[in-house]
């Protein structure tokens, strides 16, 4: 996993992230509602799972992955997905702490800037750092089954 996606991912399961419906309970915000889609109020729920912007990323991500993403994560999904390769479960994490990263560029973005990046070149970018990790990071043979797995999904 790349470390600042771990540490992202870290905040967000704590509820740490500064959301609009955070800052707006510790009364530094008036406005709560998602720097993405501007309908619904943003909290982490509904800006990594629920938000339209998000949801069309998720799906993208689920193709390519050719795997089942929770509608909110839970360490049951965690646990769940330990059933897989420890390779295949580590990938599938760190693409989803990438994911969850992007997503809060992309908002950060949205908010500082007013750009937003599509779904398909947040997509894009995660694919691209998830290439260079695993190609980087793979020093030992792999199993068969997972060499397999990752050139299904043009990650080795
Ligand atoms: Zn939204």
């Amino acid at each position: 996993m790349v470390p600042r996606h771990s540490f992202h991912l870290w905040l967000s399961i704590l509820g740490r992230l500064q959301t609009r419906c955070r800052l707006h309970q510790l009364g530094i915000c008036t406005d709560c509602s998602c720097c993405i889609c501007a309908i619904n109020d943003e909290d982490i729920a509904h800006l990594y799972w629920q938000c339209p912007y998000s949801s069309i990323a998720k799906n993208m991500v689920q193709d390519w992955l050719k795997i089942r993403l929770p509608d909110i994560f839970t360490w049951q999904w965690c646990v769940q997905l330990k059933r897989r390769s420890k390779l295949q479960w580590r990938v599938v994490l760190a693409c989803v702490a990438g994911l969850m990263y992007l997503i809060w560029q992309a908002r950060n973005d949205a908010r500082v800037n007013q750009v937003l990046p599509t779904p398909a070149a947040l997509v894009q970018q995660l694919q691209k750092t998830m290439c260079c990790r695993i190609r980087g990071k793979i020093h030992v043979p792999l199993l068969r089954k997972d060499q397999v797995w990752l050139k299904d999904r043009n990650l080795l």
